[in-house]
Order: C-alpha cells, then sequence, then structure tokens
C-alpha cells in the first residue's frame, strides 16, 4: 500500500472537475483516504513547490496555484504514486496521453488541472504539508 497527494488545481474547480477527478481515481480502484478544499496564500503555494523555487515558471506557478480554491487529497492504494501520475497525463497537455485528465481538460502545461506527487519522499512532504495524522482516515 501507498500513499500519493493530490490536488485539484484553481483551475480544476472552476471548471467543476472535482468530481470528475476523484471519480477517475475511484474508478481506478485507488482510495481517498484524506480530502479537504482551501485556499493557499502566496507564501503557501510557494513553500508546497519549493522544490522548484529555481524554475523560470516558479512565480507564475505559486501565482496560479494561489488564485483560488484548491481541493487536496491523500489517495491511497497499490502503486498509488504511478497511478495518480498515469491517469493525470504528462505535464504539458499537448504531450499527454488520450483518455488522460489532462489530455482531457488542460488549457496549456501551467494550467494543467492535477497535481500528483512524484516520488515516496515528495508524498511525504507534502501529504504533511496538508494533513495531520488524525485528518488522514484508512
Ligand atoms: N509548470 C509550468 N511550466 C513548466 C513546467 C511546469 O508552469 O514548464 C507547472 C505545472 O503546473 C506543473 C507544475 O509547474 O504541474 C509542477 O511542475 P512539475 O515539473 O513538477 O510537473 P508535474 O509533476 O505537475 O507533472
Ligand atoms: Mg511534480
Amino acid at each position: 500500500m501507498e500513499r500519493t497527494l493530490s490536488i485539484v488545481k484553481p483551475d480544476g474547480v472552476k471548471k467543476n472537475l472535482i468530481g470528475e477527478v476523484i471519480r477517475r481515481f475511484e474508478n481506478a480502484g485507488l482510495r481517498i483516504v484524506g480530502l479537504k478544499m482551501l485556499k493557499m496564500t502566496k507564501e503557501q503555494a510557494k513553500g508546497f513547490y519549493i522544490v522548484h523555487k529555481d524554475k523560470p515558471f516558479y512565480e507564475s506557478l505559486t501565482d496560479f496555484m494561489s488564485e483560488g480554491p484548491i481541493v487536496v487529497m491523500v489517495v491511497e492504494g497499490e502503486n498509488a504514486i504511478s497511478k495518480v501520475r498515469d491517469i493525470m497525463g504528462a505535464t504539458n497537455p499537448k504531450e499527454a496521453a488520450s483518455g488522460t485528465i489532462r489530455a482531457d481538460y488542460a488549457t496549456d502545461i501551467e494550467r494543467n488541472i492535477v497535481h500528483g506527487s512524484d516520488s515516496p519522499e515528495s508524498a511525504e512532504y507534502e501529504i504533511g504539508y496538508f494533513f495531520s495524522s488524525i485528518e488522514i482516515v484508512g
């Protein structure tokens, strides 16, 4: 069993895709074991994406991620990290495989609807960024 952190980003919430994202995870046999809605401040977005602090897109990305409400969730299952990433599709929707969330709904490489942790180490950091142990109900 593995846990990963997924986010319906501000563009996904605006497009009414919260249910669609969750449905795709559940249809793949993954379970939602933690869930909440919140709006990050710019500083909170910068902390979440600290690994990208030296990238040219860091400022724009953290503006975007703090522009509106998001839904954060802990997703559990066998190989949850790679399963969620497969369901999401490639970062750039133009390169995302058909049938993935990003191919179906994302408008550009930044506004790409959904986030998923990329490794066990990042999953641990990202889950801990939003959830305390009593908020995860496995
Ligand atoms: N991003 C961007 N421009 C880029 C690469 C990434 O705006 O050239 C944004 C995009 O929203 C992406 C996020 O930064 O989802 C984090 O980038 P990462 O490379 O970790 O992609 P992900 O893991 O989300 O596929
Ligand atoms: Mg990433």
